[in-house]
């Protein structure tokens, strides 16, 4: 109680000085401590030009160039009696076609499986949405196609009538690095481009007086060791407790598939095309501002993106130290750009589409730090930034992904 109130003080403290410490040109002072992430944290919403659901084909195409390793998970989930519900779970859903598009691959997969294993019927499907409680649920459910029928009649009907959906659907607002389902409840995870997100900044790196104090970066890409050893630190926390959770929701004979950003280096300052994404245009446009008296230097270095690609080593690790799962699958994945554009000669749309794709996953995080005027500033400089290196970004951008298939000992 008495360290609440330290800690409330210190918070109240800090926010005073830096609001007397900021410039006058519209610093909006919205100051987020790191433990408020989780409430904070969403991709981009609605349906504009930076939202997710417009600046997520890139993943949607890294994720159906993994479908056969998917598939080959599903292969490998034991089979209920098609009384009981059959559960399909998303974690880190996002907003967007995306996650619609996954759910019914896996219920299609899993039907034909129960078609030609012998049972006489398929059962009913539950999915799973879950995210963060500020993910934008409403334009995801919005998306979804109507129930097949009143109910879900035979699962052949459902899957032949196009247009609707084969699945009872619900929203699960929450981290995935706590419980979000009753024990033994699950019987496939899926969790793509989601593990990377930590649950924190870790505390050491927002502490003026720590040695791992992120000074003039807002990434760990290129930072010092002490403070990519601390998101280190903080990623394994972060998926211990995932795993731990997900052993205790899922189903015997389940399975799951992830899939995260990941790096090739072994040293977490080199993080690849995380590191390419928001540690060049996106740092340099960070330091225009502060030179620009746009935002202190201070502002800046209390910015930090929450995100870690993980090497497979590190994340093998976490995994044999949990001991609940077997590895059926881990490795590390070529995924591709995460730029789409239509006409990759045009250096001002790979700007832009740059701009877009950094504001569409961190823009949240900018906006509560800076504001949004701010924010505009910002990706503006980011755009501008990456339309002169158009063509390094295109050759260069390139996000390897660690894929594993686990299932329960
Ligand atoms: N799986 C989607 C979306 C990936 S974007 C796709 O393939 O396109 C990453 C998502 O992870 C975001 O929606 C973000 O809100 C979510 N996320 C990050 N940290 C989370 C946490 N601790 N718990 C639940 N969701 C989280």
């Amino acid at each position: 109680m008495q360290l609440l109130a330290v800690n409330l003080i210190t918070y109240t403290i800090l926010k005073v000085k830096r609001a007397a410490m900021a410039p006058p040109s519209g610093d909006s002072n919205v100051v987020v401590s790191s433990k408020k992430l989780e409430r904070l944290l969403s991709m981009k919403g609605g349906k504009d030009e930076a939202s997710y659901a417009n600046n997520s084909q890139a993943q949607a195409k890294h994720a159906r160039s993994m479908l056969h390793l998917l598939k080959e998970t599903l292969d490998g989930v034991e089979l209920n009696m098609p009384e009981t519900p059959f559960v399909v779970a998303d974690l880190g859903c996002s907003s967007g076609n995306n996650t619609i598009f996954i759910v019914n691959v896996i219920i299609e997969h899993i039907t034909k499986r129960y078609d030609t294993s012998g049972y006489a019927d398929v059962p009913e499907f539950s999915a799973f949405f879950a995210d963060l409680p500020s993910n934008d649920f409403n334009t995801l459910f919005q998306l979804l196609p109507p129930l097949a029928h009143d109910g879900l009649g035979s699962m052949e009907e459902c899957l032949a009538s196009t247009g609707h959906r084969s699945f009872f659907a619900a929203g699960v607002p929450g981290s995935f690095y706590r419980r979000l389902f009753p024990a033994r409840s699950v019987d496939v995870f899926y969790s793509a481009f989601s593990l990377h997100w930590l649950s924190q900044v870790p505390d050491m790196v927002l502490d003026k007086s720590s040695m791992a104090y992120n000074k003039g970066k807002i990434f760990i890409h290129g930072a010092n060791k002490i403070t990519a050893n601390a998101y280190k630190k903080q990623f394994q926390t972060d998926l211990a407790g995932f795993l731990k959770m997900r052993s205790k929701e899922m189903k015997k004979g389940g399975s799951m598939f992830i899939a995260l950003l990941g790096r090739t280096s072994e040293d977490p300052t080199d993080q690849g095309g995380a590191g390419l994404l928001f540690g060049t245009h996106f740092q340099d446009a960070w330091d225009d501002l502060v030179q620009e008296g746009l935002i202190t230097s201070e502002k800046r270095d209390d910015f930090n993106i929450p995100v870690y690609a993980p090497s497979l080593q590190d994340f093998k690790e976490m995994v044999e130290a949990n001991g609940s799962f077997s590895i059926k699958k881990l490795e590390v994945f070529r995924g591709g750009s995460p730029l789409v554009v239509n006409r990759p000669d045009d250096a001002t749309e790979v700007g832009r589409a740059l701009a877009n794709s950094c504001r569409s996953v961190s823009g949240v995080l900018v906006d509560a730090h800076i504001g949004d005027k701010l924010g505009n500033e910002l990706f503006l400089r980011v755009a501008n930034r990456a339309t002169y290196k158009a063509e390094e970004m295109l050759e260069k951008l390139q996000f390897f992904h660690i894929v594993a298939s686990l299932s329960l000992k």
